[in-house]
């Protein structure tokens, strides 16, 4: 199964997709983590992404939609994804529906997680992240057990670059204006199922997996309107 996670930036879509990916038996794909990873190791497609990532601003929808084609082609995709953050605007989202109608793949279902302005703003500035193996903590409401180092990996923990109070801002506002159309869009398709993603870690992570159950059970219809 094809599942999308949407979400404004901090909604949780990166704490959370992983338990998703894991009920339905799937990999999770993050597009930020992969731009992040190929800015990194200074590929082609990092040197192009660079700068509109630094921005905060999105990286254009040809060069994400060609970066997807080749992955829904991968072995590893055969039996679904859990993709975070892709699709992100109207065309993006036009054109995976045609990249799925060409080889006969259905788009299973898009998890809307719904945070307000407010929440996500605090939630980011408090946030860490291991860029060794993309975990995520919150100081505030999931930090690690110990200061500065990612649980899983012993590393150093980092604050993202677009966490920053600037970059922050202008990745609601994109959000609003890109990503909103495509959230209508989705809506309007009666693909959409909204998940809060308020309140405490545990309530939210028990709603992510019952929604992520209701899925495999077949039954995607949500609340989305
Ligand atoms: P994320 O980790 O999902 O917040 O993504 C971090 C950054 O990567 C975004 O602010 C964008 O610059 C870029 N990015 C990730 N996914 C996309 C996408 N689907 N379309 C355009 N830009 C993206």
């Amino acid at each position: 199964m094809i599942v999308v996670l949407a979400g404004a930036p901090g909604a949780g879509k990166g704490t959370h997709a992983a338990r998703v990916a894991e009920v339905l038996d799937v990999p999770h794909v993050s597009t930020g983590d992969l731009l992040r990873g190929a800015v990194d190791s200074g590929t082609e497609l990092g040197k192009k992404a660079e700068s509109y990532m630094k921005g905060g601003e999105l990286v254009p929808d040809d060069i994400m939609l060609s970066l997807v084609a080749g992955l829904l082609d991968s072995p590893e995709w055969e039996r679904g994804v859990v993709l975070d953050g892709f699709p992100r605007t109207l065309p993006q989202a036009h054109g995976f529906d045609a990249l799925l109608k060409e080889r006969g793949r259905p788009l299973g279902r898009v998890l809307l997680f719904d945070l307000s302005e407010e929440a996500a703003v605090d939630r980011l500035s408090s946030r860490m992240w291991c860029p060794k193996d993309s975990s995520i903590y919150n100081l505030k409401t999931n930090p690690p057990a110990t200061d500065g180092v990612c649980d899983v990996c012993g590393g150093p923990l980092e604050r993202r670059a677009d966490d920053e109070p600037e970059t922050i801002r202008a990745r609601f506002v994109e959000f609003r204006s890109a990503t909103g159309p495509m959230i209508d869009y989705y809506k309007d398709l009666g693909v959409l199922t909204r998940v809060s993603t308020e309140g405490p870690i545990e309530d939210v992570s028990r709603r992510v997996r019952e929604a992520a159950e209701r899925l495999t059970a077949g039954d995607g219809v949500g609340d989305g309107r």
